[in-house]
């Protein structure tokens, strides 16, 4: 489909991005896993960005606790599936974008299967299982991975990619927390899930054009001094994902 670039205009003009970049970002495949409050922003910001293909995977459904950070929804969408409401407003939002919604719960057997149709894996998950699961199968399947994560007023971020052997989240986390301690409810505020995943979907949008990611690196954020550290990470050579 021949795309209108009025709509790119303003990114056109950016020396890393022109027209050579956005037939990347027309051409990119990216599936997002979670659509809470870092998957508004990173869908979101994905699509207006022009990113072409994009799947967006969850199996809840809209309950009022979501509503102060997941604006992709209203009240009136309460008890709907997420994925489906969100693939509705994004297609509205960006006609330009194919949009292709998963309401399964992500487990060993289908994660694969959903993965193999994307170039790059966002983690917006808010819960370990998951993000331990994503690791696993982006990494075996030589997919790029941004992890995101935030609790109350902080933020983190890394980008993983497994064909430049760099480190997985499951170096920065090598404990598995219990199921039972990572089910507790924690605080969490919209606006830095608002930061986090936008940068998040900076990190895919770099991704996509070869520029500079947060390779190696852990991004942490603290809203509250407002300071953004970006601190190195060793590979663990025992990591039983991407240990040598
Ligand atoms: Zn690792």
């Amino acid at each position: 489909m021949q795309k209108n670039l009025e709509r790119y205009q303003r990114q056109l003009i950016i020396k890393d991005i022109e027209e050579g970049g956005q037939q990347k970002l027309f051409k990119a495949k990216v599936l997002v896993c979670g659509v809470g409050g870092l998957g508004s922003p990173v869908l979101t910001y994905l699509a207006a960005a022009g990113i072409g293909n994009i799947g967006l995977c969850d199996f809840d459904v809209i309950a009022p606790s979501n509503l102060n950070r997941q604006f992709l929804y209203t009240p009136k969408e309460l008890g709907k599936q997420k994925a489906h409401i969100a693939k509705a407003k994004l297609e509205k939002f960006n006609p330009d974008v194919k949009i292709t919604a998963y309401s399964d719960k992500l487990n060993e057997e289908n994660a694969g299967e959903i993965f193999k149709n994307y170039d790059i894996i966002v983690d917006a998950m808010d819960n370990f299982p998951s993000r331990y699961l994503i690791n696993s199968v982006a990494y075996k399947n030589s997919l790029p991975l941004v992890c995101g994560g935030v609790c109350e007023f902080e933020g983190i971020l890394t980008t993983i990619v497994p064909k430049e052997n760099t480190i997985c989240f499951q170096c920065i986390y090598p404990f598995k927390p219990s199921i039972k301690l990572t089910s507790k409810v924690f605080g969490i505020l919209g606006a830095i899930a608002g930061t986090i995943g936008s940068i998040q979907a900076l990190e895919v949008i770099k991704l996509v054009l070869g520029l500079r990611c947060l390779k190696n690196k852990l991004l942490i954020f603290n809203g509250l001094e407002n300071i953004y550290r970006v601190k190195d990470v060793l590979k663990k050579n025992d990591c039983t994902i991407c240990g040598n």
